[in-house]
Order: structure tokens, then C-alpha cells, then sequence
């Protein structure tokens, strides 16, 4: 067969070489040992929470070592395609900081290795395609894509080993060799009947030997050779995932292809594809997919459809960017929360990430570690970092609460700043969404009743008790004068001054000072736990304090 011919009757209109594109994309001007990454998701509208695993991957290794990190986006299967996931891709990722350097942004594309969306690079696959044409080592299909699709289901039925297993393999090579049957009067007649083709790449493996190749988390593997025909071009001419990941990362000079580990079995494809367009292999990274424990304890693959699954739901249900990004971190390293332990106040991008430090089985996603790590990260935030958090959260999750923070900085912050910045700080928040109920209470259009004065305590002893709080409170007092009117008023009574005097001979007293800080507490603010009484009736101020006082002596009746 004259494949020139060929080449020329399937592609007329490619009149540029591979030459010509290498010309186009040179290699990188970057220093030595510096990486070249990706992340190249399917606009599909929907980011999945285990995304943000190769993601920081990709961005750690980048810029960790003066490389690059761009952002392709892989919109070759227009049936999944959703209006504005592009953009909504590059916001969800700016979200968690992080930054591309290259490729599609909410401005258009950056960097000279573009266009970055696939569906936009359609004649450079051609080229390609028609060089491999050339070569003796594709040949069109003349079928519908309703046909490849039953082509493809074979392959299915073949991969999942149904009984059949044998047959089906059977058929569909043979099916494969009388694909590659055809003359040119047949594509000649074919092409002026105006039908169109799909295009294939011969498959020249043995799967009996075996291709050695070495991934970077999962070590030395040995694969069995491709002997699969692989499609590259559907019959609108749109590129399959396979041809197009050997064309784009080539050219847009990926060293490093890190992806979902679902992309292994096709490795083999890739590596056949690569030696036929005479592309050097990148260096491959297949990472484990994002396991959860179901009900029975075993591990499952945390599906689109599973809580926690949307990446972004994480923004709604109020995590901070920080507490997100510190926990993936540390699932990612086994050392990183070592590190970050002795290192609370560095950036995580100070951390050495290191490719021999990540597990080659799958991360295990627990909500339960997650929590933690977030209340670790708030709880050494400053209080106008916590503010600037809620606020922005509240935003457009709870307008209202935002006008409210709004309206005064200052008195949002003093709340904040209770108990914090010592060397044991409160841990209360995991998400922002926690922040609200924590502080309603400060703010009388929040402010609820929620626990009641405790039922064993003589009525008329809780008044006394508020009603010489009241009387006796200055707010000029600190912390100890405070502390010791409270304790004379425990005494006047007739309960302990001192918890540990109760303790030793509680027949001789009705309570104790902890008890009539817990009168005080639910009175001001309707609740039995609260952060330091002191200072929160500092910051509601003695006349808030005393009309709730008022309100509460009322309520006792
Ligand atoms: N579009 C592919 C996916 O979403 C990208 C895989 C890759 O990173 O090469 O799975």
C-alpha cells in the first residue's frame, strides 16, 4: 500500500509536519532538574475532592523545583461537556491556591505552549495523525461512532473476563485484523461517498512479553505489550484521551504526567503511541484513587456520588483553604505532620516535598482527621485572620451573619480574640460554618435561651447570686478583683468560696464559686459552656450584661 497516497487521500488539508510543530513548541528554556506538570480535568462541572491529590502533586514538584505547572483543559468528549466548567475549574483551583503558571485561565490563555484546551488543537493532531498514516502504522475505519461504541463494549465484555473471555478476544482480533483490510479504490470510494472515518494505530505488541517501566510512586513495573488497536481519531476528527495525552504533554514539554491510577492499564497504548510518533516518554506518576471505609469497614473508592466527594462542597460547608490544603499534605507525606509540627508558623510550601515519601496505596479519606487538622489550623490563626475567614464565607453562605460582621470589625475581633494566641489556644472551630453558633450569643438579635439554670440549685440563692453580680460589677476590675467578688458572693450564700473546700466537705455547703459563675454564665449568655466568662462580659459591656441579668431574674420569677 502506498501510505504517502494514503496519508494525502485522509488528510488533503494538513499541509504542516511535525517538524513544523516541533518548531512551533521548542523545548523549555528552564533550568536543570526542573519539572514540567499538569493537571488536565475534563470540564465536566464537577471537581472531585480527590483531584486536589495529583493537583498539589503537580504543583509541589513544579514549583518546588523552578519548573512550570499548567493547566490543560480535556474537552475532547463533548458529551460530557458542561457550559462554564472551564472557568468554573480555574476558580475552584485558584480557590485553594493553586496557582498555574501556563495554560487556560478565567482571562484566556497564558503562556506560548497553547491553545490549552484540547478541542482547540484539533489541527495539530492532524498533523500527527497523518504522519502516522504515512508510516504504515494507522489506517482509517469507515463506521459510525454508534458502531465503535459496540466495538468498545466487546472490549468491555473482554476486560471484565465474562465467561466468554476467550471468544470475545477471539472476535474482537479478529474483528481488528479485518479492520485493517482495505484497499485504496475502497477509501477513495469511501471518501467520495462523503463518509467519514475513525483512525486507528496498529497495535504491535506480544502481549506475552512484557514492557519494563518505572513509575515514580509505584516502582518498577512490568506491563504486558499493547496488541490492541488503539482509536485516535473518532470520525468527527476529535482526538481520543490516548493520542491526544502523547501529542499535548510531547509538545507542551510535560516531564512529569501525574494522574489517577485508572489510567494505568493503558499505559502500554501510551507508551506504543509514544514510540510511534518518536516522542521521548515522560517520566509517570499514577496516583491511587481516594478511598473511604464503608459501613462494613472495607475500603471503597470514594465515588462521585459519595458525601464529600465535590471539591467544592467543601467551600460551602465552610473549610478553610488552609485546613484543606494542610490535610491533603498530610496524607500526601508521612513526614509532613511531623514537620509541621516542628514547624507550626511555616508555609506548607516550605516543606521539602518528596515523591519517596507518598504511598503507593490509596490515601484513605477520613472527615474525622480532617476536622482536626482544621481545628489545629484556625485555632493558630490570629483573630483578624479568623474574621477575614468567616467574613468571606459568610458572605455568600449566610448574608445575613455577614452584614452583622460587617457593621463592626472591632467588637467581631475582641470575641474572636478570646482565648487565643497563648500556647494552648481553644480549638472550637473546624469550619466556618462553626463560628456563628460559637458567638450568637454576643449578639442580641442571635441571642437565645438554649440551657437552663441547673434544676438542684434553690431558686432563690441563684437570684441573690445575679442580682449581687450586678450590683457589684466594675469594669474596671481584672481578672482576680473580678474573680473574688464572685467568690464573696458564693459566701454570702452560704456556698464555698473555693471548689476544693466543697469537695472536702460539701455536707458543710449548698455550692460552690463554680456554681454561681455557671448562674452568671447561663443568665448572660443562655448557655452552660462558654468561652472565658470574664472576658466575655468585658466584651458585651455591664449594661448587655446587666439587662440580661434583669431578663433572666424575671424568667426565674
Ligand atoms: N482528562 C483526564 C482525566 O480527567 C486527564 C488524565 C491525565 O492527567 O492525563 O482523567
Amino acid at each position: 500500500m502506498d501510505y504517502n497516497r494514503l496519508a494525502e487521500l485522509l488528510f488533503p488539508d494538513v499541509t504542516l509536519t511535525p517538524e513544523d510543530m516541533e518548531n512551533r513548541y521548542p523545548e523549555r528554556d528552564l533550568p536543570e532538574g526542573a519539572k514540567v506538570t499538569r493537571i488536565a480535568p475534563s470540564p465536566t462541572g464537577f471537581f472531585h475532592f480527590g483531584g486536589l491529590f495529583p493537583a498539589t502533586v503537580c504543583e509541589r514538584l513544579a514549583h518546588q523545583s523552578g519548573g512550570v505547572f499548567y493547566l490543560r483543559i480535556e474537552d475532547t468528549d463533548s458529551k460530557r461537556e458542561v457550559e462554564g466548567a472551564a472557568a468554573f475549574i480555574t476558580k475552584i483551583l485558584d480557590h485553594y491556591g493553586l496557582r498555574f503558571d501556563e495554560g487556560v485561565t478565567a482571562d484566556g490563555d497564558k503562556g506560548a505552549y497553547g491553545p490549552y484546551t484540547q478541542s482547540q488543537r484539533v489541527d495539530i493532531y492532524h498533523v500527527y495523525a497523518k504522519k502516522l498514516v504515512r508510516d504504515g502504522v494507522a489506517y482509517p475505519v469507515f463506521s459510525t461512532d454508534e458502531e465503535l461504541d459496540e466495538l468498545k463494549t466487546l472490549d468491555k465484555k473482554a476486560e471484565i473476563k465474562s465467561v466468554n473471555w476467550e471468544q470475545d478476544a477471539e472476535a474482537r482480533r479478529e474483528a481488528m485484523l479485518k479492520r485493517r483490510q482495505f484497499t485504496m479504490e475502497q477509501v477513495e470510494a469511501e471518501l467520495a461517498a462523503g463518509h467519514r472515518f475513525a483512525l486507528f494505530a496498529v497495535a504491535d505488541g506480544d502481549p506475552e512479553k512484557k514492557i519494563k517501566i518505572t513509575d515514580l510512586v509505584k516502582g518498577p513495573l512490568e506491563i504486558p505489550e499493547n496488541d490492541e488497536d488503539v482509536v485516535l481519531l473518532k470520525s468527527d476528527g476529535i482526538p481520543t484521551y490516548h493520542f491526544a495525552h502523547a501529542v499535548d504533554d510531547h509538545l507542551m514539554r510535560t516531564t512529569h504526567v501525574i494522574r489517577g491510577e485508572e489510567w494505568l492499564p493503558s499505559l502500554s497504548k501510551h507508551v506504543m503511541l509514544f514510540r510511534y510518533l518518536g516522542f521521548k516518554l515522560p517520566k509517570y506518576m499514577h496516583i491511587a484513587q481516594l478511598m473511604r471505609l464503608d459501613e462494613n469497614g472495607n475500603k471503597k473508592k470514594l465515588s462521585k456520588r459519595d458525601m464529600g466527594a465535590n471539591l467544592d462542597d467543601y467551600r460551602k460547608m465552610g473549610y478553610s483553604v488552609k485546613a484543606v490544603n494542610e490535610y491533603v499534605m498530610t496524607l500526601l507525606n508521612s513526614n509532613y505532620e511531623e514537620w509541621h509540627m516542628q514547624n507550626p508558623d511555616k508555609d506548607r510550601t516550605e516543606f521539602p516535598f518528596s515523591i519517596k515519601k507518598m504511598s503507593a496505596s490509596g490515601c484513605l479519606f477520613d472527615i474525622e482527621k480532617l476536622n482536626d487538622v482544621s481545628k489545629n489550623v484556625i485555632s493558630r490563626m490570629t483573630a483578624a485572620e479568623v474574621y477575614e475567614g468567616v467574613l468571606a464565607y459568610a458572605q455568600t453562605e449566610d448574608p445575613g451573619f455577614y452584614e452583622t460582621l460587617a457593621a463592626d470589625r472591632g467588637y467581631a475581633e475582641s470575641i474572636l480574640s478570646i482565648g487565643r494566641g497563648g500556647a494552648k489556644p481553644r480549638k472550637d472551630f473546624a469550619v466556618w460554618a462553626d463560628v456563628k453558633p460559637y458567638m450568637s450569643f454576643f449578639y442580641d438579635k442571635y441571642f437565645t435561651r438554649d440551657d437552663e439554670m441547673p434544676a438542684d440549685k434553690d431558686k432563690n440563692d441563684i437570684k441573690a447570686a445575679l442580682k449581687a453580680f450586678a450590683e457589684t460589677y466594675d469594669e474596671g476590675d481584672d481578672q482576680t478583683a473580678w474573680f473574688e467578688k464572685c467568690k464573696d458572693i458564693a459566701e454570702s450564700i452560704g456556698y464555698a468560696r473555693e471548689t476544693k473546700l466543697y469537695r472536702k466537705n460539701p455536707q458543710d455547703y449548698k455550692g460552690h464559686v463554680g456554681d454561681v459563675a455557671s448562674f452568671i454564665r447561663v443568665a448572660v449568655t443562655g448557655r452552660l459552656n462558654s468561652p472565658d466568662l470574664y472576658e466575655v462580659i468585658k466584651i458585651l459591656g455591664a449594661d448587655r450584661m446587666k439587662q440580661r441579668i434583669d431578663e433572666e431574674l424575671e424568667l426565674i420569677g
